[in-house]
């Protein structure tokens, strides 16, 4: 078979538009142009777009094609730890298809869409009784959005108090995005190591915390997946340093329903729509980051706000410790309705057990491979656990060849050499919407490949073999990255 052919099974190759044209083909037919020929100018004539000539049925067949190429969560399991890629209900995608939403024009004004703004707040409100915090913005368009915001309001409450702060503190085990906002904001990032046990202690956050640190980002769960059990020991050490404590509740779909974030400390947190309340993602589509504070930072949260006022909704400007704007109108909205949706189908016990069920899952497979591979941290996790490639390292074989191998066996590789504080880690995430049968092919394909590295590592060496593409070239993709296409 060759690869010219086009096929590995039935997977189309598929050249671009440019290599599918042919001159003189065309989508739709016109009748005669009756009116006479009159150019725009000389510069720019039709022949200067160098565009195909292509059929119809040239263009939905390409496209097709190359949708075809797409792993997603709706054809299989996808454990890519960190990031929750669970399967969406499809009455959630249904509800943001209605044309009273999906239609709705931002420029509306507000008389003419209560329903929508009632929406809004109603999540709003959800949102704050899940995470036990008192006020929310649903405005940050994406996790990391949602961090900066965070930081801009913590930034803003020291301000109003007279205070100038430089400093953050951040654990070892926070999610990469968290140092990023807090330098974004002006702060600098001050690391604290997580103890043996991959949790951090009090006496480690007491020795670094000073009047000159803002407060701390804690991820919780954290990467390492997790629970940060001293989180309200370390809240108290912040506070009564007069810092303020962000928690990053990206991962909140280990502990909905189960923990109160409010109670633990948090000041401010963010939330992933996209992530734990159901919108697919991971094609860099839209996303949804809602900040959620306590009352004594409510007045910074981002404008505008959503307000009731005599019994109708309206967004009003009127906050003058206000942050500001974050976005252009009010955030992803079709991603609030899923959200929503997602959250009054379930009710507060279907999302609690949806949290059970995730750290079930992740517990399970825990068990089943920790014969196999080197478990970093042996202990109950939440979401998701962390195995390394030690115990495969005897026989050459890294993790990069493990997860490539798990290609083969039809499953997207978990996430990968993250975190940091794991050499060679394999995070895997099962989310609560696998079942015991799906979790179990799955540790199947591991256990396999943990057997294959031990008889036949060479074989690994050139794994994936059948997907379209092979082996790539990392090094040269990251040293020559061929931006252009
Ligand atoms: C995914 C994630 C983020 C970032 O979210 P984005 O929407 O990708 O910006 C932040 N923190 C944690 C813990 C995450 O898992």
């Amino acid at each position: 078979m060759s690869d010219k052919l086009g096929t590995t099974g039935l997977i189309l190759n598929e050249p671009l538009l440019w290599d599918r044209g042919k001159p003189g083909r065309c989508g739709f037919s016109m009748p005669t142009d009756d009116v006479p020929f009159n150019p725009l100018g000389e510069e720019w004539t039709r022949n200067d777009l160098d565009w195909p000539d292509l059929s119809e049925v040239d263009v939905v067949r390409h496209y097709t094609r190359l949708s075809t190429w797409n792993v997603s969560v709706d054809a299989g399991m996808y454990p890519l730890g960190s990031c929750t890629m669970k399967y969406n209900p499809k009455t959630n995608e249904r509800q943001a298809g209605l044309s009273g939403l999906a239609e709705a024009h931002p420029l509306l004004p507000a008389p003419l869409c209560q329903g929508a703004l009632k929406m809004m707040a109603d999540l709003e409100s959800d949102l704050a009784e899940i995470t036990g915090m008192d006020a929310v913005s649903l405005q940050p368009a994406a996790g990391a959005h949602g961090e900066l915001a965070g930081m801009l309001i913590i930034h803003a409450c020291l301000e109003h108090r007279g205070e100038r702060r430089s400093k953050i503190i951040i654990p070892d085990t926070a999610h990469g995005t968290n140092p990023a906002s807090a330098a974004l904001c002006g702060y600098q990032p001050v690391p604290v190591k997580s103890g043996p046990d991959g949790i951090l202690s009090p006496e480690a956050v007491r020795a670094v915390m000073d009047r000159d640190t803002a407060g701390i980002m804690i991820t919780n769960p954290n990467t390492l997946g997790l629970f940060e059990e001293n989180i309200k020991e370390i809240s108290e050490i912040v506070h009564f340093m007069g810092g303020l404590v962000y928690a990053d509740g990206a991962n909140f779909n280990a502990v909905m329903g189960v923990v109160n974030m409010g109670c633990a400390g948090a000041d401010v947190m963010h939330l992933n729509l996209h992530k734990t309340f159901s919108t697919p993602h991971g094609g860099g589509g839209p996303g949804s980051g809602p900040v959620c504070v306590q009352k004594h930072l409510e007045p910074f949260l981002p404008v505008p706000r959503i307000v009731l006022q005599n019994g109708s909704y309206g967004l009003s400007e009127d906050f003058p410790q206000s942050i500001g704007r974050l976005v252009t109108f009010y955030g992803h909205f079709s991603v609030m309705v899923r959200a929503f949706s997602y959250i009054r189908s379930l009710g507060p016990e279907g999302l609690a057990r949806a949290s059970q069920l995730a750290v079930l899952n992740a517990n399970y497979i825990r068990e089943r491979l920790k014969p196999y591979y080197h478990l970093a941290y042996d202990r109950f996790c939440m979401h998701e656990c962390v195995f390394s490639d030690k115990k495969q390292q005897v026989h050459k074989i890294a993790t990069l060849d493990i997860a490539k191998r798990l290609m083969d066996y039809g499953y997207h590789p978990p996430t990968i050499y993250f975190p940091l504080v794991v050499p060679g880690a394999l995070m895997i995430e099962p989310t609560e919407t696998e079942s015991k049968d799906d979790i179990d092919q799955f540790v199947d394909a591991l256990i396999a490949i943990a057997k294959e590295a031990a008889d036949n590592p060479e074989w690994l060496h050139e794994a994936p073999r059948t997907p379209k593409m092979r082996r790539m070239d990392e090094v040269e993709a990251a040293r020559r990255p061929c931006l252009a296409g």
